[in-house]
């Protein structure tokens, strides 16, 4: 018995508008009739941009058609030529932007690295967040390679430039490609000191795994990134956050995953049980399924189907899914109109189309 706001034969016409969705993927199209607030004024939270100098941070996905890649990275620099009509055309009120994967996690250079978070901060706070003040919203870049730096420019863009929280795009590279370090690591603590007190969430988003450890990968490219390794990824590194008791030391600090929560949620129950009879020292406060419902956030980045939608809002509860589109990645007309016309109703529907994401980043 489904116990959350979608029906499981609702479900399966939401499965089936989102198929119909598929077929328009153009992005200035528009979702449909904009006839419901949650048509018009849904947030985006994991939309994505980069900045001149930042040119050598941009994942490139291997195996991708060289048109369609032009076209995503045209799109990553643009602001009022693709993105605003889009938005206006696909009832997205507001963009949260950031800088796209790998980032300045991808930097080996800590120097280096702390200046490129600036730049990107403030190119970012120019052109969207000062130029459009109702229509961009941003999480920081911060260069975790120097975890004191990191916490002042987290808390320079926060408190000066007004960004919503930070994006930090899975372990950070220091020295070279084959060095990775996660967050979970003694090393980050002043960082979650600073974003604990700052009151503002991380969203956790992928990267491909270390290129020396891609074993299982071998032979199957297609598998590396968003396919398949970004979640896993991302997954296990946030799985590790949580085991490590890093929110039983940080109580009140917040998170966000994307893509439906990366897989992560669906493996909550089974995870818990294995946990308890192979523990390895680790000792925590609660079951891992209720550090989720308590320490994370779910959007909808780059997931639009409906049945997961269901499963996720059953674990986590309808008060901690938020829509979002991982524009340019994705089409953001195919995003909203499977959002519009999956069978979420009333309040719930309002909840995660805008008002999670208000109550979370203290929106207007
Ligand atoms: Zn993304």
């Amino acid at each position: 018995m489904s116990i959350n706001p979608i029906s499981r034969r609702a479900a399966l016409s939401g499965m089936l508008a989102g198929v119909t969705a598929a077929m328009s993927s153009r992005d200035s199209q528009a979702a449909g009739t904009a006839s419901t607030p949650s048509k018009r004024n849904k947030i985006a939270l994991e939309e994505h941009i980069d900045f001149p100098g930042g040119e050598h941070l941009v994942f490139h996905p291997t195996g991708i058609d060289d048109a369609h890649w032009r076209r995503i990275s045209e799109r990553l620099f643009d602001v009022e030529q693709f993105r605003l009509p889009a938005m206006d055309a696909n009832g997205v009120a507001m963009q949260v932007v950031s800088l796209t994967a790998n980032g300045i996690q991808g930097e080996p250079d800590p120097r280096r690295a702390i200046d490129l978070a600036r730049t990107a901060n403030d190119w970012v706070w120019s052109k969207f967040v000062s130029a459009h003040p109702t229509r961009f919203s941003a999480f920081a870049a911060v260069a975790l390679q120097d975890p004191q730096a990191a916490c002042k420019e987290a808390e320079r863009a926060v408190t000066q430039l007004g960004f919503k929280g930070v994006l930090v795009n899975g372990y950070c590279n220091v020295g070279d490609e084959n060095t990775g370090e996660y967050l979970d690591l003694p090393k980050f603590a002043p960082f979650w000191e600073c974003v604990q007190d700052l009151a503002v969430p991380v969203y956790l988003h992928p990267r491909c795994p270390l290129p020396s450890q891609r074993l299982i990968y071998q032979g199957h490219d297609e598998m590396v990134a968003a396919m398949w390794g970004f979640g896993a990824e991302t997954a296990a590194h946030a799985l590790r956050l949580i085991t490590s008791g890093l929110f039983d030391r940080y109580p009140r600090q917040q998170m966000i995953l994307g893509h439906l929560g990366e897989g992560l949620v669906a493996m909550m129950a089974r995870a818990q049980r294995r946990f308890e009879y192979t523990p390895c020292g680790k000792h925590l406060d609660k079951p891992l399924a209720q550090y989720m419902r308590d320490h994370f956030y779910i959007t909808t980045s780059g997931n639009f189907h409906t049945p997961t939608l269901d499963g996720v809002i059953t674990e986590v509860g309808i008060d901690r899914v938020m829509f979002s589109v991982d524009y340019p990645y994705e089409d953001m007309a195919e995003g909203a109109s499977w959002f519009d016309g999956c069978p979420l109703e009333g309040q719930a529907r309002e909840q995660v189309a805008h008002l999670n994401a208000q109550r979370l980043l203290k929106l207007a």
